[in-house]
């Protein structure tokens, strides 16, 4: 996946050097997808919460707050991605898929730019200027850049196109204007500030990771060989790449290590030009084999060599496929209409001005997708019902919900007194969705049945 040049031979008799492995152009072109994926979500509704209309919007589908099944399965199966993976690969999320890692590293790249552009352009000015110049130029193009983020990361909670209106009118106003003028200065303040300090000394994803790891999980390690043979020439490139600061020399079970990889890319690339293998690999445990090592003449299966190695990463593997599997059950049965049918038993039944004896029951009706819905009731197996109902009742608009209270009135002396056993039916468009509610219809017991 990563090795891009054919082996450079030593010498004769030496074994071939392995071509150095590129993580970080790897890590750089994932963090692009991640940022495309991070902005595309909430403008294709594939995951956002609309917290004005109290909505969940996952695959393109509107899931109502009361959906509990959908909402359930989809929090479980991303809590599970997040456990499983780091139990197999360690902090991969870390340095691969976090939002603050990815914007941290952004920042330091941006202000290191603005560093080299003052110096190149501006050689004559004292070095002082030179720094001051390049901090206003990075802390100005860092401001519009946290509007932007800011921008994103709000559309995850309010709709974006609306967000986008109130950003051009300058709301600093209303909920949401304020939520994204304070977003904006708490962007700015991260990366501007805090960067990559949030992950040694706040985010407790890092500390939990722990919890998740065991002897057999992907770390970075650290490789030499006896005290005599030495290989390490204390170049030290790999603790001057390192963004969080470590010397993984040192032990890797340093807990602001986040298995990026720089550093096994840079002692590839120094021990390279010496014709010798690099010294830092990614490992299955402190012990285990390297990364993408097929075993030699003991060759494992894919599924281990991918990190499948006991019962407990095959439980989590089944776990996740549980949820996974669930949830798309969840968005295959769920029914863009919901209509319920109880009965009101506030009062047992009443007599109306006509004389019928009634009973009430009490419609829930709420339409979860784009399209306006008909709904037809009926009453089955109840001789002589009528249905009081205004029609416009039965007609419910995309995304509107409402609870009405309906009358089924039966000429006196028709049914026999007591409870007497019918049922519902409902039919609703677009569908042509149908449904059928076991109900009863009481009667006063004085009454005498008509004969
Ligand atoms: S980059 Fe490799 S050779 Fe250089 S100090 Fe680090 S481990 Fe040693
Ligand atoms: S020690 Fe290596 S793998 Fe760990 S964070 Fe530093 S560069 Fe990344």
């Amino acid at each position: 996946m990563l090795d891009t040049s054919t082996p450079v031979a030593s010498s004769p008799s030496a074994p071939p050097v392995p071509p150095p492995r590129l993580y970080h152009a790897f890590r750089k072109r994932i963090h692009l997808i991640c940022f495309l994926v991070f902005v595309g979500l909430p403008f294709f509704d594939v995951m956002r919460f609309d917290i004005p209309k109290q909505r969940f919007y996952f695959a393109g589908q509107e899931i109502w707050i009361n959906e509990f099944a959908i909402i359930f399965f989809a929090l479980m199966f991303l809590l599970f991605v997040i456990a499983g993976a780091s139990m197999l690969y360690g902090r991969v999320y870390c340095s691969y898929f976090c939002p603050q890692m990815i914007f941290s590293e952004l920042s330091l790249a941006l202000e290191e730019r603005w560093q080299k552009w003052i110096n190149k352009h501006f050689i004559q000015w004292p070095a002082g200027r030179r720094k001051a110049a390049a901090r206003v130029g990075f802390y100005a193009t860092l401001a519009g850049v946290s509007v932007f983020l800011a921008f994103v990361f709000i559309s995850y909670f309010v709709e974006p196109r609306d967000l986008i209106r109130r950003l051009m009118q300058f709301d600093i106003v209303t909920a949401g204007g304020i939520a994204g003028a304070v977003t904006t200065i708490f962007t700015f303040l991260d990366f501007a500030f805090v960067r990559l300090r949030f992950c040694k000394m706040i985010c407790p994803y890092g500390y939990l990771q722990g919890m998740f790891s065991d002897k057999q999980t992907l770390l970075v390690v650290y490789r030499d060989g006896t005290a005599k043979e030495k290989a390490c020439i204390e170049c030290k490139k790999c603790v001057r790449v390192c963004h969080m600061g470590i010397d993984i020399r040192k032990s890797p079970f340093q807990i602001e290590c986040i298995h990026c990889g720089e550093c096994v890319e840079a002692c590839d690339d120094v021990l390279a030009r010496l014709k010798k293998p690099g010294l830092i690999h990614y490992t299955w445990g402190e012990q285990g084999e390297l990364l993408g090592s097929t075993m030699g003449d003991n060759p494992r299966p894919w599924w281990y060599r991918m990190g499948l190695r006991d019962a407990k990463r095959a439980v989590v593997v089944f776990v996740l496929l549980f949820y996974a599997s669930g949830l798309t059950v969840a968005l295959s049965m769920r029914q863009t209409v919901s209509v319920r049918i109880q009965p009101d038993r506030t009062v047992l039944y009443a007599t109306n001005e006509a004389g019928e004896i009634t009973n009430a029951f009490r419609l829930n009706l709420a339409n979860r997708g784009g399209q306006d819905s008909e709904i037809r009731i009926d009453a089955e197996g109840l001789q002589g019902a009528r249905l009081v109902i205004p029609a416009e009742a039965l007609r419910i608009e995309g995304g509107e919900s409402r609870q009405i209270v309906f009358h089924v009135a039966v000429t006196k002396g028709v049914l026999p007194p007591g409870v007497n056993h019918f049922r519902f039916r409902a039919t609703w468009s677009p569908k042509g969705t149908e449904q059928v509610y076991p109900m009863t219809f009481i009667t006063p017991t004085f009454i005498t049945p008509s004969k």
